[in-house]
Order: C-alpha cells, then structure tokens, then sequence
C-alpha cells in the first residue's frame, strides 16, 4: 500500500527517538533525515536500515543548514585536516546534497587511518565528504556540469522534491493495467522511444534522434499517449547514443520539466553528444530542433541512478539499471509495475561479449513478464567477427601499412568505438610488433576518452586497476597516444 506524504513522516516519527530532531525530505524516490545532529542518528544501531525497512525506500542522512559552515569555511577545514601528501588537486561543494567531493591523488592519506579525517571534516563543517582519485584524464564536461549543479543547487533541490512528491500523489481508483506504445525504433533503425503507460503513470523510455532523416528527425511525439509532453511522470534513458538521447532536450523546449533518470556516465556522455549535435547541425546549415538552453535546463533535471540501485520514479513503478555492456554506462531498464505485478525490461542496446572496455551486458532479472530488445544491424546473413578475429585484422592492416610507410586513418565513433581501438592499437605497439608510432586523436575523443577516465567503476575490472594506478600501463593516456 503506497503512503501519503504524511503517513510516511508518520512512519518514521514511530522509529526517531523522540530527543533527536530531524525534518523529512524527499530527494526523488529517495528519502532524506535532514538533521542538525547526523552522529546521534548514526550512533543509534541500524536506525537508517530499520527506516528504510518500514518504508521501503532508500534512506540518506544530510546534515541541516544551520551546522552547515560556509564554503570559504569549509574547504579552509578540509585544507586544514587532510595532509599535503594527499595531493588535492580539486574540491566540489553540491549544496542540494550537501556534500564536498575531494579529488586528490592519494585518496587513502586522505581519508586517513579508518576514515579518521573525514569524520573530523564533517563533526567540524557540517558538511557530508566523499573522496574521489583525480583521474588520469580531466574531463571538462564532469567538471562543468558539477560547477552547474552547484550553481543551481537550490532549484535542484526543490525540483527533487516536487519529483517525490508526485510520487506520493493520491491512488487512483480502478483495476490496474500497463500498456507500451512504440514511438519509435520499430520496424527501422534510430529515434528509439518507448511510451509506458499504467492506470498511474506516463514514462517516455530514451527519445532518440532519428539520424536516417533530416526531415523526419523526431520519435511520434504525437501520439494521442505522449500528449501533452508537460504531463509526463519520468523520463528513463538506456544510453547516451544520439539514436536514444539526442532528441530529449526537445521534451524541455515544449515544457517538460519532470525528471530523467540514468547513469551518472550516461548524462556525461550525453551532454557531449548533443552539443556535438548542435554544432555538426549548425556548421551544415540545419535548423536545430532545440538550443543549448533546453539542453541546459534538462541538465538540471537528471537524476543520477547507479546499476543495481532500484528507486521508485512515479506512484506505481520502480526502476533498475543493470550492465548492458555497450558504451559506458549504457543500461538495460527494468521496470517494476504495480507491486511487481508486471515487469517489463527495455534491453537497450546490448552486447553480450566482455569488451576491452566493458563487461558482457546482464542478462539476469529477478523476473520479467516482457522483453523489449533491440536488434538494430543484425540480419540473418550477417556475421558478427570474433574481437579477437577483428583485433587481428586491424592489426593486420596497421602493421601492412606501416610498412610500407603509409598512414592509417580511422573514422571511427567519439564514443566506445574510438576508445577500443586506441586500446587495441596500444597494445600492438606494446606487443613489439609495430614500432610505435604518433597516434593522433581528435578533440572530441580526448573528450570522450576522459569521461570514460572519469568513470572508473563503470569499466572491466582490469582496466579499472590499470587506470588506478600510475605505472605508465594506462592505455588512456599511454605515450604512444599523443593527442591534437
Ligand atoms: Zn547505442
């Protein structure tokens, strides 16, 4: 049985020892302990847990404003107690969530022995603190985005709280169903959008660009279902390609103002494609469909959801990203309908082979009563090579040309495409068989490539540790890949 708003603080007002003061807030489908004392609440045993249990949804503790020292404050305490040994080379303050992000080369002198200097930072500013290792590459798009939600932090967290709200609405009466319309991506390749409908809610999954047409760029935003766009509950995104994210500021330019939910890496990758987007469509006289502005205002809209994290994102319908193995934080959805009554997984775009730079997708779901998946290039007389196969033949053709003292250009995608092959061309050079050689690359995937740097957790295991680490074996920024 879904709670209201006040039934839920009800709740939790039964399980708080009366002496703690706290306020309720909803983060989207998350819910907040807003508390001036966080280390009462934490030195009460499963507090936290036992909350969450009640109310089934994921709890997060932030401290409340008024222990909340300024930033010029705050960073002077967090300058103070971690040593120089740490190396800081950058400190992110998000007030919608109230938390100071520390990017250093040595996160463990950082933390301290057991996490001794980061408990003093937040007893001494009020502030929650995470540490992050500075990647080896600096993505611009990662650090403006962090810059632009601080700057918006306010209107940030009064945007999530509505989001939650709307989840708390009142129940609607009748039986309940759950119905898919394709807006697009059906029977033709690109504009990949999904309409789900229940008797509680509208979500649009991905909303793509249809790259096929300069005339007919947009999914069926007409469609009797998607109208009108402002009452949407949620949009979800399976991945960042253009063909399922590049149409989705359009949604902000005709009054959407609801939330979008995916991966961390996913809105990184997005908000270079889709300004990459405008730019290509500007420089070839098109007419954009959106401007950078709508792009801007969706950005505040995001809702980060990690893999394996299940929230709920409208009355009757929780959401879980799982590893689809494609581009970097590309996602199967699973969508959890009324009670679990019904549950439907959009595969998105799928690979089913771990990659140089990916684990092979998942394929396991508590349980699923549809499958949507995507086959985009696939016939029945095509022949996917083996990565081994298609490494050799690459391999084969740069050794060939190099030789004969050729060039070897590769048009390959910014995105995915262009990292694995300047891992695989690294490792012809590193295997002696080619003497190395510069390898240019392009603005766009020094981008790209950084963001992925940027991500480390959201890459195989193996590279993960080899961009941890600092023993010139980083494919990233190997020195046999100089950049332009
Ligand atoms: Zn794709």
């Amino acid at each position: 049985m879904r709670l209201t708003f006040k039934e839920l603080k009800d709740e939790v007002q039964k399980i708080v020892p009366k002496d703690i003061p706290y306020t309720v807030e909803l983060e989207a489908g998350n819910i907040a302990l807003v508390t001036p004392e966080p280390n009462r609440i934490l030195a009460t045993d499963g507090l936290l847990a036992k909350i969450s249990h009640k109310v089934k949804r994921k709890i997060v503790l932030r401290p409340d404003t008024s222990i909340m020292k300024s930033e010029i404050d705050a960073t002077k305490i967090v300058r103070e107690i971690i040593p120089e040994s740490a190396a800081i080379n950058q400190i992110y303050f998000d007030s919608c969530y109230r938390e100071i992000t520390v990017q250093c080369e040595n996160p463990g002198e950082a933390v301290g022995r057991r996490g001794v200097n980061l408990q003093q930072i937040r007893d001494q500013s009020g502030w929650l603190i995470s540490v992050e290792r500075t990647p080896p590459l600096v993505s611009k798009t990662v650090h403006d985005i962090r810059g632009y939600r601080h700057a918006h932090a306010e209107e940030r967290r009064k945007l999530l709280k509505d989001f939650g709200l709307n989840m708390h609405r009142p129940v609607r009466p009748g039986a309940s169903w759950a119905r898919v319309t394709a807006l697009g991506s059906y029977r033709e390749v690109g504009r990949a959008c999904h309409f789900v409908t229940t008797n509680e809610s509208r979500v649009m999954i991905d909303v793509g660009v249809n790259i096929a047409s300069d005339t007919d760029p947009m999914p069926y935003f007409t469609a009797p279902e998607a109208l009108p766009m402002e009452k949407l509950d949620a949009v979800v995104l399976t991945h960042a390609h253009l063909d399922h994210a590049g149409m989705l500021p359009v949604l902000f330019k005709y009054g959407y103002r609801g939330p979008v939910y995916c991966t961390p890496p996913t809105r990184d990758l997005m908000l270079l494609l889709q300004t990459d987007y405008l730019k290509v469509g500007g420089s070839e006289g098109k007419r954009a469909p959106y401007s950078m502005e709508d792009i801007r205002t969706c950005m505040k809209h995001v809702v980060d959801v990690d893999w394996d994290e299940t929230t709920d994102i409208t009355p009757d319908i929780k959401l879980t990203f799982s590893n689809a193995g494609h581009i970097l934080g590309s996602s199967a959805v699973h969508l959890h309908i009324g009670e679990g009554k019904h549950n439907i997984v959009f595969s998105g775009d799928q690979k089913y082979e771990k990659s140089w730079l990916f684990d092979a997708a998942n394929t396991r779901f508590p349980r699923v009563e549809t499958l949507v998946i995507e086959s985009t290039y696939g016939a029945s007389g095509d022949y996917q090579p083996s990565r081994q196969e298609a490494t050799q033949e690459l391999h084969d053709i740069i050794s060939r040309t190099m030789a004969r003292g050729g060039k070897v250009i590769c048009p390959v995608f910014a995105v995915g495409r262009s990292q694995e092959v300047m891992i695989a061309i690294d490792e012809l050079f590193r295997s002696g068989t080619v003497k190395p050689v510069p390898v240019w690359l392009d603005g766009m995937i020094q981008e790209a490539t950084a963001i992925h740097a940027s991500h480390p957790d959201y890459l195989t295991s193996s590279l993960r540790k080899s961009l941890l680490k600092d023993d010139g074996e980083n494919p990233f920024t190997s020195e046999v890949v100089p950049t332009c």
